[in-house]
């Protein structure tokens, strides 16, 4: 039985460790904390007992590889999957707009949702078949390679007010930065993928459970009972690799562990300590030393009563940017008021904030666009700030981000940072760590 080792148990090492497993490799995870998940995890909250994910995550209709990944666990029914493509924004002086889009083949059911969205002039809706048309294109590097989401989305001529309640929201959403700095290839594959497919892949899907539970626990059991194991706190401190192969892995302890192939699924920042210097002296090895991390913040505020009964929405022209409703999404331990969760992606300007700030605009940014929620008191609150959400995107990142094989011929590299077309996001994670397997496989 060949052997494989995976370092880093968050979706892409999990990915890799159970496709490898179920192909009838012997496979150890080693991870560094003593819980798997990486950054898509979740704890219970002590002073509740509710359940909190370290990030609320959203899924689309269209990440097969991760639903392909959760069916093999046996873990899809724990995911909440729309019926129809909605997406609900509050704004201060609009209050509610629903863009809901029709049961139209895709990719005319976002421009009929689009057309009816309200806050938007006919002309200006009507820009958005150049998004249309831009959507079927298969040449996406040549043709955008060299623009910004910002760039773009004013070559397509799309105006302040559609930028402002779908574009930017959306890109911001997805590519966790700023439109001026994001590329558009990314995009624009985004769109591709959610929206020019079937109208199936542009529906939003949550989990119904906290994120550990959707794949954590069962991918240990998958692996172990296929007689792999899964090593928490084992803290790798270098991968040995001399003439041109991997020899092993150093452990914190001094140990070394040994196997035939070996896959790094840490981040960027974590893996380059782990690596021989003498490597960065080739290109391969030194594309990604520019990568720099894009921060999230969280916050949830749990209230004496219910101030919303959207499951979730993209809140306008307020510092915040998405609401979710964990008593809509899922089952609370117990059930007194309401648990909001208030997203902002790309924080940059936010980071330095005491956690009482952000609490005080996380109220007032609720507070105009859900005036009643003035009368609820605010019970707890918890902030989490991810430093290190994901890789920041620019025109940069897209031409560093590196293969999953390296030149290393029995090491792989997985993660949502490698190339796989897609944003850091679950996808892109899961999509690296099966593209590792189906290497290892072949
Ligand atoms: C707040 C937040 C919100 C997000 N929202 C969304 C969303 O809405 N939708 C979406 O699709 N994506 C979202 N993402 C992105 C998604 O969570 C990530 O893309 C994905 O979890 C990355 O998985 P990964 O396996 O590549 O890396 P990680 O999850 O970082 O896994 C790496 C693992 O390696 C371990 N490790 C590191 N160093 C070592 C070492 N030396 N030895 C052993 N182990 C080590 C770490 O402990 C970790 O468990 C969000 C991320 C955050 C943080």
């Amino acid at each position: 039985m060949k052997e494989v080792l995976i370092v880093g148990g968050g979706l892409a090492g999990l990915a890799s460790g159970v496709a490898l497993a179920e192909a009838g490799y012997r496979v150890q995870v080693l991870e560094r904390r003593s819980f798997l998940g990486g950054r898509a995890y979740s704890f219970i909250d002590k002073a509740s007992g509710d359940i909190v994910d370290n990030g609320q995550h959203l899924m689309m209709g269209c990440y097969r590889e991760t639903f392909k990944f959760f069916s093999k666990l046996g873990t899809l029914d724990k995911l909440r999957f729309q019926n129809q493509a909605r997406v609900d924004f509050l704004d201060e002086h609009l209050g509610q707009t629903t863009l809901l889009c029709p049961s139209w083949p895709a990719p005319l059911h976002l421009l009929g949702g689009l057309f009816k969205l309200k806050g938007i002039g006919l002309i200006d809706k009507l820009r958005a078949l150049l998004i249309g048309g831009a959507l079927q294109t298969k040449q996406i590097t040549k043709k955008f390679g060299h623009l910004t989401v910002d760039e773009w989305l004013n070559k397509c001529k799309q105006s302040k007010e559609m930028r402002e309640r779908f574009w930017d929201p959306f890109s911001i959403a997805t590519l966790n930065e700023d439109p001026k700095i994001a590329p558009a290839t990314l995009l624009v594959r985004v769109l591709q993928q959610a929206f020019a497919g079937t109208k199936e892949d542009s529906t939003m899907v949550t989990a119904k459970v906290g994120l550990s539970e959707l794949y954590t626990e069962e991918s240990r059991k998958f692996i172990e009972s296929r007689g792999g194991k899964v090593l928490f706190k084992s803290s790798v401190t270098g991968f040995d690799i001399t003439d041109n192969t991997c020899q092993g892995v150093i452990l914190k302890t001094g140990e070394t562990l040994k196997a035939d192939f070996y896959i790094s699924a840490v981040p960027y920042f974590a893996l380059n300590p782990l690596l021989p210097k003498k490597l960065f002296e080739t290109e391969y090895f030194r594309q990604w030393k520019n990568l720099k991390s894009s921060p999230i913040i969280s916050i949830y505020l749990w209230f004496d009563r219910p101030i919303t009964e959207l499951g979730f929405a993209g809140m306008l022209g307020t510092r915040l940017q998405w609401l979710f409703n964990k008593d809509v999404l899922f089952t609370r331990a117990y059930h007194k008021g309401q648990l909001l969760t208030f997203v902002i992606s790309a924080a940059y300007g936010f980071t330095s904030f005491s956690k009482e700030k952000l609490v005080e605009i996380a109220l007032e940014d609720l507070r105009k666009v859900i005036p009643k929620s003035k009368e609820a008191k605010l019970l707890q609150s918890l902030v989490i700030k991810e430093q290190n959400a994901t890789f920041s995107a620019s025109l940069l990142t897209e031409s560093v981000r590196p293969e999953n094989t390296t030149p290393i011929k029995n090491f792989f590299l997985a993660g949502d940072w490698t190339n796989t077309g897609l944003p850091a996001t679950i996808e892109g994670a899961v999509l690296s760590g099966h593209r590792c397997a189906q290497e290892i496989i072949k």
